[in-house]
């Protein structure tokens, strides 16, 4: 029967598993690094989102101080409790907000953060003057004050916003639409800034009570120069901005600044231009720039609620990403290992114990048991077992047969000792033997007297077993170690008796005889009535020059000499 070959498949399947997995593996090795990557870039943006936001939260403040202080400063009274309040909150806020960021790690050395340390030391030596001045009539009070401040909060607020760009620039792209809405917040903060300079430009100039200079109105129209130019850029980038609630935060920002605010601004710096009373007081004017600025704030936070959003659902996307690339990593690797325990199990192993049992067979070592028959399994690997199994099986069988022909070939049929050829190779083997171990080697010839006659007399059947029944007292005789005792031919055996002088194996010999005449087989022509044998018995020390036939022959002349001396008797050969 043909049977399909298996192990091609098995090894193909195990090998492509394993590549794939492998495959698989890389990936999600990679993957965990990537989202992991990804996951502290995402816990680093909250972070910068945060401070980012203190920042601008900050400048937004630090705004609203620098107008209201400007304005008080150009008023000729000195300040009321409630001015005075209003810019205290701005400077705790300012304070709060501005303190945390630039201790921050993520600022805290950078050079921007170094600056603006030192902006705000010099701000708050500034606020001393300018609470001192303050409280005095304008005329008490140093005009150069004025431009100092101007000059130095604006300074800070540029400032500001450079830090806040450093950090924005830092950002990758990995997180949505991150970069883009940090932008927007960038120009929503210049923008909040440029207006509430203007703003503070128009309520200076109006609290002044004088006409507009022409520089201060060549300055005006460069910040709203300047105004136009940052509104264009943002609503821009906003247009960009998948997100539905900046969009309405810049229509309410449009609405309260170009559409509110900007008129009565227009209208107050038309009459000071043309030295008109300004249709507006001071106090309406500032209490209209309040909401057109807020609406900035308001756009500000939207876009930080949108960045925040993005940064969270960055975040959980990672997170998520992460956990399972490691689940799929840990899968795919138990897999792996799985498919590489059932290729090394199934494949290499039964195959090296199949490769061992066959060394071990081609040796000659058959006694070894075949373990792990693999009876469950039906591929090529159980069938080689069973053939492996059957191949054993013969050989033992044919070593089994070739030692009993071995020892039939060695074997008289008839009597069941050693037959000559047996006899040769044992005294030849003997001889070498004793050669180098320098011992004698005695030997008995055997010959059953008056045989002749038995045969005539009982038959060749009766003669027959007479042969065993000597053979059989022979056998019982020649028990030592190393004594070997065979049938040399007709009625006559041989006894090799390793170790044995003449005198001793003369001994031996006389024991055999006795027993052979004590066994009494009868023998009517015999002198003694029962069948008896004639022993010559020689012994040698084997020398290089001597052979074993010279042994047999003074055997052979020792017997012919018990025959001639009336048989039924032991000879030793004479001595050497
Ligand atoms: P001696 O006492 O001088 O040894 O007399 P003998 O008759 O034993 O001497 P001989 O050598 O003349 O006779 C040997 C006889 O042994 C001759 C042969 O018929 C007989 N013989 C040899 N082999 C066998 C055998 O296998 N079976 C039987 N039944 N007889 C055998
Ligand atoms: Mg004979
Ligand atoms: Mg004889």
């Amino acid at each position: 029967m043909i049977k399909r070959p298996k192990l091609p498949l098995i090894a193909t399947i195990s090998f492509l598993v394993g590549f794939l997995v492998l495959l698989i593996w890389f990936n999600s090795v990679r993957n965990v690094i990537a989202e992991y990557r990804i996951m502290s870039i995402t816990r680093q943006a909250a972070i910068n989102n945060d401070l980012l936001d203190n920042l601008l939260q900050a400048g937004q403040n630090l705004s609203f101080e620098r107008g209201r202080t400007n304005v008080l400063l150009n008023n000729p009274e000195s300040a009321s409790a409630q001015n005075i309040e209003f810019i205290m909150q701005r400077r705790k806020a300012v304070a709060e907000f501005l303190e945390q960021t630039m201790h921050s790690e993520q600022f805290g050395l950078s050079d921007e953060a170094i600056t603006l340390r030192y902006d705000y030391a010099t701000l708050k030596n500034l606020r001393n003057d300018v609470d001192k001045a303050l409280a005095l009539p304008k005329t008490k009070r140093d005009p150069a004050l004025i431009c100092r401040w101007y000059d130095t909060v604006t300074q800070m607020l540029a400032d500001i916003g450079t830090l806040a760009l450093a950090d924005t620039i830092e950002q990758t792209e990995t997180i949505g639409q991150y970069t883009l809405l940090n932008r927007i917040k960038i120009y929503a903060f210049d923008f909040r800034t440029t207006v509430g300079t203007e703003a503070t430009r128009t309520a200076e100039i109006l609290s002044a009570n004088r006409p507009m200079t022409p520089e201060e109105t060549e300055r005006l129209q460069n910040l709203r120069g300047q105004v136009t130019a940052i509104w264009k850029a943002l609503s821009r980038e906003t247009s960009l901005s998948e997100n539905t609630g900046i969009k309405p935060a810049m229509h309410v920002v449009e609405r309260e600044i170009f559409e509110i605010y900007r008129p009565i601004q227009n209208a107050v710096l038309d009459a000071i231009k043309n030295g008109r009373e300004s249709p507006y007081e001071l106090q309406k004017v500032l209490q209209a720039s309040v909401p057109a600025l807020d609406s900035i704030g308001k756009l500000l936070e939207a876009i930080t609620t949108e960045t925040r959003r993005q940064i969270l659902e960055a975040q959980a996307q990672a997170r998520f990403s992460f956990s399972a690339s490691i689940i799929e990593a840990i899968l795919s690797l138990s897999i792996g290992l799985f498919a590489l325990a059932l290729f090394i199990t199934k494949l290499l192993i039964p195959l090296q114990k199949i490769s061992t049992q066959l060394e071990r067979l081609s040796a000659g070592n058959l006694e070894v048991t075949l373990e792990d028959a693999q009876s469950d399994r039906t591929d090529e690997i159980s069938r080689t077992w069973a053939a492996l199994q059957t191949f054993r099986e013969s050989l033992i069988e044919r070593q089994k047969l070739e030692a009993r022909l071995r020892a039939l070939g060695n074997l008289d049929g008839l009597t069941d000792i050693p037959n000559r050829r047996a006899l040769d190779e044992a005294l030849e083997t003997e001889w070498r033997r004793e050669r180098r171990s320098n011992e004698t080697i005695g030997l008995a010839m055997i010959d059953v007297d008056f045989f002749k006659k038995y045969n005539d007399r009982y038959g060749h059947i009766a003669g027959d077993e007479c042969l065993k029944k000597v053979a059989a007292a022979l056998r019982e005789g020649a028990q030592r170690a190393g004594d070997f005792a065979g049938r040399y031919g007709g009625e006559e055996f041989l006894a090799i008796l390793p170790g044995l002088s003449t005198r001793e194996a003369v001994a031996w010999a006389e024991r055999l005889r006795t027993a052979v005449e004590g066994a009494c087989i009868p023998h009517e022509d015999s002198q003694t009535g029962c069948v008896t044998v004639s022993i010559g018995v020689s012994s040698l020390t084997p020398t290089a020059t001597g052979t074993m036939l010279e042994l047999i022959r003074l055997a052979d002349e020792a017997l012919y000499r018990a025959k001639a001396n009336g048989r039924n008797r032991v000879e030793p050969a004479p001595a050497h």
